[in-house]
């Protein structure tokens, strides 16, 4: 069926009265919405963050896409096909949530399991910098290939993590559920459901060289008329990601939700890049105590590699003695380096 016959089909499902006239067809550019910021998709990168509102349905939503930043995370390692895909759309979905939550600091999208794929790690911070491993048994009889290879009962976890006002320890807020669903999309949709009791939607697509990802959410409380949350959902079961990874974010908003009157709220650019540090490394050897620090020391000296950026860090003797010495509390790293 052609894609606009589905579009009107669900569109009179939802009992949308006015006229999709404009949508069903072609738009001419002039027609698009206008905003001060021009698609970065004419220039053939499009990294960037849009938030924006459905005020008429009480809807809100964001839009993230990725072309240079996806391509740099993925150049890091080599990864089978289907995990250098989820690794994507994790990637998507940890930059969708920076748009919905209130992060001053960053937030990241950790799957953690204990078959051939042991976790899958994306993150974004609140400047639009955005990094993100998998890491595979390398034991493991064969590759992994996707979620079903993180082996029996994987968890999903969503930190989120804002330097503290007064004391020196960011503030951490860990959302912990059990991952549920056969792919990513219902997985975050139930965390959503079971975290916020708030009705979500997430589309997430990914190829070898884009990444993108759609998210619509109601807005708490009675805001909204009475069928705009089942008008929206229609309209958004429409998009299909080739659409969601081709059009530029002007185009998405328009053929999508031109009857919905769309407000821009923000648009920002993404960006790869790394927070790693050398007390955040100081931090993970201490986790990992004092004589498995001292075991890294080759050659007198201990190297330690950033998996996600390739940045090296360098320890000696002295250094190492001197973590253990201070009686610092350790604090969790959330990522492996080497
Ligand atoms: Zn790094």
């Amino acid at each position: 069926m052609p894609q606009s016959c589905v579009r009107r089909a669900l569109s009179a499902t939802a009992q949308v009265v006015r006229t999709h006239a404009s949508r069903l067809h072609h738009i001419p550019s002039k027609m698009m919405i206008q905003t001060t910021m021009p698609d970065a998709s004419a220039t053939g990168q499009d990294d960037r963050l849009t938030r924006f509102l459905l005020p008429e349905a009480g809807v809100r939503g964001v839009r993230v896409h990725l072309d240079d930043t996806w391509r740099q995370i993925r150049s890091r390692a080599e990864y089978p096909e289907g995990i250098a895909r989820l690794l994507g759309e994790a990637t998507a979905a940890s930059a969708l949530f920076t748009g919905h939550a209130k992060v001053d600091g960053r937030l990241s999208v950790q799957l953690r399991g204990s078959g051939a794929l042991r976790t899958l790690f994306a993150e974004c911070t609140a400047a639009g910098t955005l990094r993100g491993i998998a890491q595979i048994d390398e034991e493991a009889t064969a590759p992994p290939q996707g979620l079903a290879d993180l082996g029996p009962n994987p968890v999903l976890a969503i930190t989120i993590e804002n330097p503290s006002p007064h004391g020196r320890d960011p503030q951490r807020y860990q959302g912990l559920v059990p991952m549920e669903g056969g792919d990513l999309r219902s997985a975050f949709e139930h965390y959503f459901v079971q975290s916020e009791q708030l009705p979500t939607r997430l589309l997430l697509a990914a190829d070898e060289h884009r990444v993108a990802g759609l998210m619509l959410q109601k807005l708490p409380g009675d805001g909204g008329d009475a069928d705009g949350w089942t008008r929206a959902c229609a309209l958004f079961d429409t998009l299909t990601p080739e659409e969601l990874l081709d059009w530029p974010r002007t185009t998405l908003l328009h053929r999508l939700f031109h009857e919905e009157a769309p407000e821009l709220l923000a648009d920002k650019p993404l960006q790869f890049g790394c927070s790693c540090s050398r007390e955040r490394v100081e931090a993970m050897l201490q986790s990992l105590g004092q004589e498995e620090a001292e075991a890294a020391l080759a050659d007198g000296v201990a190297r330690v590699r950033c998996e996600f950026c390739g940045q090296g860090y360098e320890f000696t003797p002295t250094d190492i003695a001197g973590l253990f010495a201070q009686g610092s509390a350790p604090m969790p790293a959330p990522e492996r380096m080497q």
